[in-house]
């Protein structure tokens, strides 16, 4: 049974196959609803249903209360249709949003190999050219499992027939288990995209002759690879500069490649900072924040800064941005959330400071 949803206040109509949630239906039709954890854990993607009726799926307590329930509201990443339906969304204006409904694709991989001990470079040959913005993320199918994982693509978008993804591997994760153990050149794999809003806003640098900064943590490294790429491709001569944090010299990857764009390209400077005490290694040391403080002597100013990797990294980044006189209008993060930190987030009341 199908069921039409309108998205006010577009009055957009869309189909919605059985068991499809409101935010699938949204994203495949190019109009984006903020949301975040995908799990209906955090809150981000909460709309107004003002006609209709819908099944609520996994969306938290703590998330949905009982009377916000009763007020109406609806988590859209976990909510399905019981009948025809509207919903009032918060549908934002990003100038530097492309229309790029999100789309299913067949793949083949092409390559995997070691980027270190941790992190699995993986090449998807697809079956048709993908577009999308550098930055964004794909969801891969996990076989057997049946929420799909999200990995930013690490590749620029002019490859748009093999993208590259960089995977770490999650302790008691069971799909980075499959990439790592399992997964091997020449198998199939499906997937979907293009996903996300993190993407260089490039009418903010324009308008306002700002700089760019990218602050990595292990395989946080792919969606910036991703954007300095794309900026390096296209003749960016705005600064550019790069801070990658990895634990040890071993867990250090795309370094060379690094080094050498910062050698040909005078506006692109280029740090890796060890956390570790790693004898002999020459560069920076510390945690990614750290470095980024003692490369710009802890003034920010006159920069949007584009954070991506794992959430205590993006948390300590913005503190020490803020501290150096940068705003939070001017800081983008990519948040690479697990289930096990989807998990802690609770109530938005009670909001991690
Ligand atoms: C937008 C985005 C982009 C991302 N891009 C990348 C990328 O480019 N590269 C990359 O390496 N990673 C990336 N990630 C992170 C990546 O999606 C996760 O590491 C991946 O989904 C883990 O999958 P898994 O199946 O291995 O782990 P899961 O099986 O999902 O488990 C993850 C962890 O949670 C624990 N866990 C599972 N279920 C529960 C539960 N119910 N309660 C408590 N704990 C639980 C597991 O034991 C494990 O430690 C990205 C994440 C996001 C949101």
């Amino acid at each position: 049974m199908s069921y039409q949803l309108t998205i006010e206040p577009l009055g957009q109509v869309l189909d919605i196959e059985d068991g499809q949630t409101i935010l699938d239906a949204a994203l495949r039709a190019g109009i984006y609803i903020p949301h975040a954890c995908c799990h209906g854990l955090c809150a981000t993607c909460k709309v107004n249903v003002t006609d209709g009726e819908i099944d609520h799926g996994e969306a938290s307590t703590f998330a949905l209360m009982d009377y916000e329930r009763d007020e109406g509201q609806c988590l859209a990443c976990c909510a399905t249709l019981l009948s025809d339906t509207t919903i009032e969304a918060e549908i934002d204006e990003e100038p530097d949003a492309r229309f790029l409904p999100v789309q299913d694709y067949q793949g083949t991989v092409s390559r995997i190999e070691d980027l270190t001990p941790t992190i699995k470079g993986v090449w998807i040959e697809l079956d048709r050219p993908m577009d999308f913005q550098a930055g964004q993320y794909i969801n891969l199918h996990v076989p057997g499992e049946s929420a799909p994982r999200a990995f930013s693509i690490a590749s620029a978008p002019a490859q748009a027939s093999e993208i590259e993804l960089n995977i770490r591997l999650v302790p008691g994760g069971k799909g980075t288990a499959w990439v790592h153990q399992q997964l091997s050149s020449g198998e199939e794999v499906k997937l979907s995209g293009p996903y996300g809003r993190f993407f260089v806003r490039e009418s903010a640098h324009k308008k306002d002759e700002l700089g760019y900064i990218f602050l990595a943590g292990g395989s946080g490294l792919s969606s910036p690879r991703s954007m300095i790429l794309d900026l390096l491709e296209s003749g960016c001569e705005k600064p550019i500069a790069l801070i990658n944090g990895a634990r040890s010299s071993e867990e250090l990857y795309h370094h060379e490649e690094f080094t050498d764009l910062a050698s040909k390209h005078s506006n692109f400077s280029y740090v890796a900072a060890l956390s570790s005490d790693d004898a002999g290694w020459p560069g920076a040391r510390g945690f990614v924040h750290e470095a980024a403080k003692a490369h710009f002597r802890n003034d920010f100013r006159g920069h949007k800064a584009y954070l991506c990797g794992p959430p205590l990294m993006i948390d300590a980044c913005i503190s020490t941005l803020m501290q150096g006189r940068l705003f939070e209008r001017d800081i983008y993060t990519e948040k690479f959330i697990s289930a096990a930190d989807a998990q802690q987030v609770r109530s938005p009341l009670f909001k991690k400071i």
